[in-house]
């Protein structure tokens, strides 16, 4: 979607690590380009005949707007059939022929096309030469930015607390993580600041970090989600310290109702697509003149975990150093996966289909979340528990004051308490995260004490059920 009238990105070729400079063009993937020649007998690839795919078509049974729940599905849902040769037949643009052979690391042409019409209608990125490349899922994506931009012995910025696997990707990389502070709505922009004007190279042992890793919105594990201010902010400092951004955005369509306690009747949901896309907070890259946001999008949350795609947006630059890494890596997501989400996506639900599906998601993980929140306010006992209603994500994050837990007089640490409030609840019939399992900062002590719960697996009943039981451990542990 090249648009001649806005600028183009700024160029960090300075930013990329000896390994994404030291890539080439992968040399097959680049002989795939005479393919394309009219009348040429191909000899040169290592393509298989689709011949020997034993797939001769797939069929996929599929929600029909507006009946998306799995019983409407399965009386009045729609069976999309993926043939062999349908481009041949001219019956569509993808076919399993194509799908299930080797494919360009950009992932599948009309898969691509979609994500990339659906990235400008949601986020429209203010510079000219952004690009999109399908992958195999945001974790791969991460692995791959972190090869891109940083070196052994490098620090990146995290939020204090964070996705835990973002940080077990880095830390085999030799990679070291500088914890930001965070308050209700996720990373503080003035304490990254902070922490990037004092960097003291010498007590550091290492260059100053130029890498931000942030889930701006339903952050994991907190539930935060940065307003449209806090995001200015954020960008702010990131062009002082000329940060590449690294946006890891999993929840974004997540983006819930206003929450409302018991007694009020809940927001009703967005009457229009337009309505629905002017409620979501603006993106980092919606806001990126620079060309310094690397958006990592993913199908994990909004259709599968195990379909194993998502797409990446930033600059043509730095997007085709990701390509050179996939070549040789990943290649492309599942022909199966992208044959089976394109007729979906693009020839199913089209764009309005879809963001039907979103606004649909949108509306459940609201009455979850509520049912949540109530169980909360029901239950925990308020003496040592607090908690704010998380605006997205899947993810409720509550804060236990430790300090007024008895064992403290007989001498146990805040850790030994984290673990008897965890193993009690865990006897008591609940599970929940401990809030340090995801503390990525090695160099700070813990000083707070947090448990998370999710609202996106277990039924209203359950979650009801589940709260219960762990305010009666938190009321046993405190003698409440
Ligand atoms: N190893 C060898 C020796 C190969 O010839 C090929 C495919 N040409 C591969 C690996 C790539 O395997 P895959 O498609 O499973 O990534
Ligand atoms: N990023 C964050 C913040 C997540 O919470 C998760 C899943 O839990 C992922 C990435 C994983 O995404 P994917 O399934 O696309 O690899």
């Amino acid at each position: 979607p090249i648009c001649y009238t806005k600028p183009k990105a700024k160029q960090f070729e300075y930013r990329f690590s000896l390994e994404a400079k030291s890539r080439k063009p992968s040399t097959l993937k680049t002989a795939a380009r005479y393919l394309k020649t009219p009348g040429l007998i191909s000899l040169g690839g290592g393509l298989p005949s689709p011949e020997y795919f034993p797939f001769e078509h797939l069929d996929i049974k599929v929600p029909t707007a507006p009946g998306f729940s799995p019983e409407a599905t399965r009386e009045s849902g729609t069976v999309l059939r993926a043939g062999k040769h349908d481009i041949q037949e001219g019956t569509s643009t993808y076919d399993l022929e194509i799908a299930l052979n080797y494919g360009q690391a950009t992932g599948a042409a009309p898969l691509l096309r979609f994500v990339t019409e659906h990235t400008e209608i949601i986020h429209s990125p203010p510079y000219s030469d952004w690009q999109c490349t399908l992958t195999v899922g945001s974790t791969y994506a991460w692995d791959t930015a972190l090869r891109v931009f940083c070196e052994r012995g490098d620090y990146i910025l995290m939020e204090e607390y964070t996705f835990v696997s973002a940080a077990e990707t880095a830390f085999p990389l030799g990679i070291k993580v500088a914890g930001i502070p965070m308050d209700e709505q996720g990373l503080i922009p003035e304490a990254m600041d902070k922490i990037l004007s004092d960097w003291d190279v010498a007590a550091r042992g290492a260059r100053k970090p130029h890498v931000l890793y942030t889930i701006p919105t339903g952050q994991n594990p907190t539930g935060a989600t940065q307003s449209a201010e806090r995001r200015h902010a954020v960008y702010k400092v990131a062009q002082k310290h000329d940060l590449i951004i690294v946006e890891d955005e999993p929840y974004y369509f997540l983006q819930m109702q206003p929450y409302t306690s018991g007694d009020v009747s809940p927001v009703p949901p967005p009457s229009t697509h337009e309505e629905f896309i002017n409620s979501l907070l603006p993106s980092f890259l919606s806001m990126d003149t620079d060309g310094r946001v690397v958006r990592l999008e993913s199908f994990s949350k909004v259709i599968s975990p195990g379909s194993r795609v998502g797409w990446v947006v930033a600059s043509e630059q730095i997007i085709e150093r990701f390509i050179r890494n996939f070549e040789v890596s990943s290649q492309n997501p599942s022909g199966i996966a992208q044959i089976a989400l394109f007729k979906l996506l693009d020839e199913h639900w089209g764009h309005s289909g879809y963001l039907d599906w979103l606004i649909n998601l949108r509306m459940s993980y609201t009455a979850r979340r509520d049912s949540l929140v109530h169980a909360c306010e029901k239950h925990l006992p308020r003496e040592v528990a607090h908690w704010e209603a998380p605006a997205a994500g899947m993810f409720h994050w509550v804060s236990i004051d430790w300090r007024k837990h008895p064992g403290i007089a007989a001498g146990k640490t805040r850790s030994d308490i984290e673990e008897e409030i965890f193993l009690s609840a865990v006897n008591g019939g609940v599970l929940l995260s401990r809030g340090s399992w995801f503390k990525p900062d090695r160099d700070t002590a813990e000083e707070k004490m947090f448990f998370r719960a999710t609202f996106a697996a277990a039924s209203s009943e359950k979650i009801d059920e589940a709260i219960s039981r762990f305010a009666q451990c938190l009321r046993a542990q405190f003698g409440l």
